[in-house]
């Protein structure tokens, strides 16, 4: 294929609202007619762990044709300049645009790029170096790295999912989303298990919805694309668009890796438990002696099952854990607040009490080291009694532990899902990705 431009952008919102999927959309409204989509928009989410993120610490790009990244640049500047002003950005958060040309997804120094910002903390420089070295076009600030991690996301042969989420309209911004959870549930279970973390059959609610006056009214994930616009009939309110992703999400790709334990990176870390302590409100903290030291594992209340078998650890017990590391401690332990647990091994132990008498039955109390048990009752008395071992039935088996669906974090994958890879790049039809249901 010629002339493939990658456009991509982050940071695109401010605190008074929008959000950079949203801007996506509408940039992608104004240059349709233009060009040619090789792949579908993408919405690339990075560290989960970073504390400056606005919500899911989400970019995007397009991937397409068209013979003047010039051009295309000048009318992404003029639009995101238009779209951060009644809304200007706070002042720590400032939009990126990168604009590539080429493969620029099989490119090693733009996936090494992204991969690091998967599960890991990248500066600035490091972004702009690489801009600056590969000669690219690019605005902004801070978005830069956002921006140019999503460049080198999502190449072939790489997991992904898909997003399809509906926008609304300005005027209902700040007010309730009206989408039928009862309709949300039956489509779900019309569909093939394809369906990914759209419903908490727990908490018995749907998890499409977010909070908050961003132009969201909802997000339905998946692995079967053209299978996700059946929720459209969930919807009980107008939507402005809608708008196809393929995503990251749910894929779990490249996010944790076996490396030291640095705060705001994200690990797979393993080893013996060797505390546990449940905390009022119902969390847990594990103590881990793992190759890096000890460290405290947070499981949180609201993980659910994560946070039911972490309850039933034991010291000795062998456990891998994937978490992302806090700036913080418990006692005098780094934290690590885990996402998913595999228990590897179940310390099997025995728990001594004292006999019971053999002439009335009661219980025996020890005359000291190896001097034989009396019963306080009757009196009967022997040196020849022991203690007796039980071996404790434990109800933690091996396996993996994850939260419920419908509480995944973005970027996990279902336990059992199959994800699909692409091989090749193929034009897509915008007019099935994109919709407009009504004009502001
Ligand atoms: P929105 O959904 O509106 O886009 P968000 O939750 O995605 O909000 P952003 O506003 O995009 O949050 O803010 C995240 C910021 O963190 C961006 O400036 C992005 O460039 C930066 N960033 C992303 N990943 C990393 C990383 N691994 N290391 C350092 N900075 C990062």
């Amino acid at each position: 294929m010629e002339n493939i431009i990658t456009i991509s952008f982050d940071d695109i919102d401010s605190q008074y609202g929008g959000c950079t999927t949203h801007f996506t959309g509408i940039f992608l409204h104004e240059i349709k007619d233009k060009i040619k989509l090789i792949d579908y928009p993408l919405l690339v989410r990075l560290n989960p762990g970073i504390p400056w993120k606005t919500r899911g610490n989400a970019s995007t790009a397009l991937r397409f044709i068209y013979d003047d990244p010039k051009e295309i640049f000048e009318i992404a500047k003029n639009l995101v300049d238009e779209y951060t002003n009644p809304r200007p950005p706070s002042p720590n958060k400032k939009p990126g645009i990168v604009i590539t040309q080429g493969n620029v997804w099989e490119d090693e120094n733009f996936k090494n790029f992204y991969k690091k910002a998967l599960s890991d903390v990248v500066l600035l420089d490091e972004a702009i170096n690489i801009l600056e070295k590969n000669k690219v076009l690019y605005y902004g600030g801070k978005g830069l790295i956002g921006a140019t991690a999503a460049q080198g996301s999502l190449g072939l042969y790489e997991p992904y999912t898909f997003e399809l989420i509906f926008y609304r309209l300005p005027d209902n911004w700040n007010k309730d989303r009206c989408v039928r959870d009862d309709l949300v549930l039956k489509i779900e279970k019309s569909l093939p298990a394809c369906s990914i973390n759209n419903y908490d059959y727990i908490k018995e609610k749907t998890s499409v919805k977010p909070n908050g006056p961003d132009p969201i009214l909802s997000g339905f994930r998946g692995s079967c694309e053209g299978l996700l616009w059946k929720y459209e009939s969930s919807l009980c309110e107008t939507p402005h668009f809608a708008l196809l992703f393929r995503s990251n999400q749910h894929t779990s790709y490249g996010l944790f890796n076996d490396a030291h334990p640095y705060p705001y990176r994200n690990v797979e870390i393993e080893g013996y438990v060797s505390n546990i302590k449940i905390l009022p409100k119902g969390h847990v903290i594990v103590s881990l002696n793992t190759k890096y030291g000890m460290f405290d594992i947070s499981f949180y209340k609201d993980t659910g099952p994560l946070n039911e078998a972490a309850k039933l650890l034991v010291n000795g017990d062998y456990i891998k854990v994937q978490g992302s590391v806090r700036p913080y401690f418990y006692n005098s332990n780094p934290t690590i607040s885990a996402y998913s647990m595999e228990v590897i091994y179940v310390n099997q132990y025995e728990k001594e009490f004292s006999p019971r008498c053999p002439i009335c039955g009661s219980r025996m109390k020890s005359l000291g080291h190896n001097k034989g048990y009396r019963c306080e009752k009757c009196g009967f008395e022997s040196k020849y009694i022991n203690k007796l071992k039980i071996k404790i039935d434990r109800k933690l088996l091996p396996g993996i532990y994850m939260p419920e669906t419908g509480e995944l974090m973005h970027l996990q994958k279902e336990k059992y899902i199959q994800l699909p890879i692409l091989t090749s790049l193929n034009y897509v039809n915008i007019n099935q990705i994109f919709k407009v249901y009504a004009n502001p």
